[in-house]
């Protein structure tokens, strides 16, 4: 079982490299699937999603655009329960299919924000894609239509997932150790 310390906090492996990608790969299959024919913008909510969002778009065989926001609601491991402003803001929605990719939704407060921010510009379809879910914390409506692995209420880092700061480079997800 592969360990790592981060600042304070001990981590063990949790989901693996290799499951990651075969993950991935089955998402995107499903995307192009459901989203044929489309012509679809990928909108990657940053810091956490930056690495499944480009492991995932390599797998997209769309016509699709890509672009990034940022609004983060984490200090340390646990949320602080308030999602600050959207920034980076700069497409024209209207009309468009979007796919929304998040790495982790917790309680559902970024992705809400997030949701009703995008579907409030007149775009003709939203879907929602995320790597990791915490059922037992999620405590919103938006119907996540592509879910990757649905985890304990435990914190993760690693696989662009971080702990204040670090361990965003580590290739698969580590949590917490208690
Ligand atoms: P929510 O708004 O759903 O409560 O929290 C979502 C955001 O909190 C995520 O985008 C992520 O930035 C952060 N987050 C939630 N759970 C974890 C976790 O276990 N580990 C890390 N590193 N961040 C998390």
């Amino acid at each position: 079982m592969k360990e790592v310390q981060i600042l304070d906090k001990k981590f063990r492996e949790f989901i693996t490299e290799l499951k990651i990608r075969e993950k991935v790969q089955e998402l995107a299959l499903k995307i192009n699937t459901d989203l044929k024919g489309r012509e679809v913008l990928f909108i990657a909510v940053l810091n956490g999603a930056f690495m499944f969002a480009a492991d995932l778009f390599k797998r997209i065989d769309l016509k699709a655009s890509i672009t990034f926001i940022k609004l983060s609601s984490y200090r340390g491991t646990c949320s602080s329960g308030s999602v600050r402003e959207l920034i980076g803001w700069n497409e024209e929605l209207k009309g468009r299919t979007v796919v929304i990719v998040e790495d982790i939704v917790d309680t559902g407060e970024t992705l809400e924000y997030t949701f009703n921010y995008i579907s409030g510009r007149n775009v003709s379809d939203i879907k929602v894609v995320t790597l990791l879910l915490k059922p037992a914390a999620y405590r919103r409506n938006i119907k996540l239509d592509y879910i990757g692995f649905e985890i304990p209420n435990d914190f993760v880092v690693g696989y662009g997932l971080d702990y204040d700061g670090f361990g965003r480079n580590l290739p698969s997800v580590y949590k917490i150790m208690l």
